[in-house]
C-alpha cells in the first residue's frame, strides 16, 4: 500500500547521500510522494532529486535563512504545488565540551538545528493552515532527552532540546487548523553527520549502551517518518517519537 500518493513533501538537508534526509525521501518517494530535497548545495541537492526517480525536484535553502525558506516554498509550489508535509531535517552538530562553546559555535548549531526548523515551518503553515491539512515532522535526537553523551555537545543538545519544546507549542497552536506536527529523536544512526570525527573507542562506548547491540540506520529513521507524514498517524500530533534501540528508555 502507498502511504503518499499524491501528496508533496519537503525534506530539509537531504542531499547528503547516507544521511536520514535522503533516506526519508527515498522511502517518501516510493510511498507516492513527490518530493522537494533541500540542502545548502543546490547541485547536490538536485542529484540527490534525480536518484529518487522522475517528478523530484532539488533546490538549494540555507534553512537559517527565512527569505530563502519562503524562496524555495514559493518554487516548490510553482513545481510541484501546495506542500502537504515538511520534515525539518537539516542539522549540524560539533563534539565540544561546555568551556569550549564559543560564539560561532552556538551560533552555528543553534541556528541550523532551531532556527531552521522554525523558518522552515513559517514558511510552510500559511499554506497549510489555508488548505486545513499537513503533517511537519522535526528531527530532534535523543541527545536533548538525555543531555548529550553521544557525539553532540551541549550546545546540541540544547538545540535538539528546543525542537522538542518548539514542536509541542506549534502542534498545540496548529491543531484546530488541521496541520499536525511530531519530533523524532533518533539515537545513534550511522551517517556522515559526525564528519569522521568518531573514533573507535567512541563508537565501542556507544554501541555498549544500546540495548538492540547496533547502530540505528538511516532507514529506521525513514519509517518513523512516513508513519508521522502519514495519515496512519492522523490522531498523533506534539509527540516526541524514538528511534533509539532501546538506548533510551523512559
Ligand atoms: P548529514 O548526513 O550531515 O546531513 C545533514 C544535511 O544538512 C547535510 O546535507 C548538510 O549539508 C545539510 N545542512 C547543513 N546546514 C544546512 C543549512 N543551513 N540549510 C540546509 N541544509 C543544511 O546528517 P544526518 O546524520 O543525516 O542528520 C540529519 C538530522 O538528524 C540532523 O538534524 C541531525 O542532527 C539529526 N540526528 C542525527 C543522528 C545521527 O546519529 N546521525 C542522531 C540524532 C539526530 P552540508 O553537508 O553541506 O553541511
Amino acid at each position: 500500500m502507498k502511504l503518499l500518493e499524491g501528496r508533496i513533501a519537503i525534506v530539509t538537508g537531504a542531499a547528503s547521500a547516507r544521511g536520514l534526509g535522503k533516506a526519508t525521501a527515498q522511502l517518501f518517494a516510493e510511498h507516492g510522494a513527490r518530493v522537494a530535497i533541500l540542502d545548502l548545495d543546490g547541485a547536490a541537492a538536485a542529484v540527490a532529486a534525480a536518484d529518487l526517480g522522475t517528478g523530484h525536484i532539488g533546490l538549494a535553502c540555507d534553512v537559517t535563512d527565512r527569505a530563502a525558506c519562503d524562496g524555495a516554498l514559493q518554487s516548490v509550489q510553482d513545481d510541484l504545488g501546495p506542500v502537504d508535509i515538511l520534515v525539518n531535517n537539516a542539522g549540524i552538530t560539533q563534539p565540544l565540551k561546555i568551556m569550549d562553546i564559543a560564539p560561532e559555535n552556538y551560533e552555528a548549531v543553534l541556528d541550523v538545528n532551531l532556527r531552521g526548523t522554525l523558518y522552515m515551518s513559517q514558511a510552510v503553515i500559511p499554506q497549510m493552515r489555508a488548505r486545513g491539512r499537513g503533517s511537519i515532522v522535526n528531527i530532534s535526537s535523543v541527545s536533548a532527552q538525555r543531555g548529550g553523551g553521544i557525539f553532540g555537545g551541549p550546545h546540541y543538545s540544547a538545540a535538539k532540546a528546543g525542537i522538542l519544546g518548539l514542536t509541542k507549542a506549534m502542534a498545540r497552536e496548529l491543531a484546530p487548523a488541521g496541520v499536525r506536527c511530531n519530533a523524532v529523536c533518533p539515537g545513534f544512526i550511522a551517517t556522515d553527520i559526525t564528519a569522521g570525527k568518531l573514533t573507535e573507542e567512541m563508537k565501542a562506548a556507544i554501541l555498549d549502551g544500546i540495548p538492540m547491540g547496533r547502530a540505528g540506520e538511516a532507514s529506521d529513521v525513514a519509517g518513523c517518518c512516513l508513519f508521522l507524514a502519514s495519515d496512519l498517524s492522523a490522531y498523533v500530533t506534539g509527540s516526541e517519537v524514538d528511534v533509539n534501540g532501546g538506548s533510551l528508555i523512559h
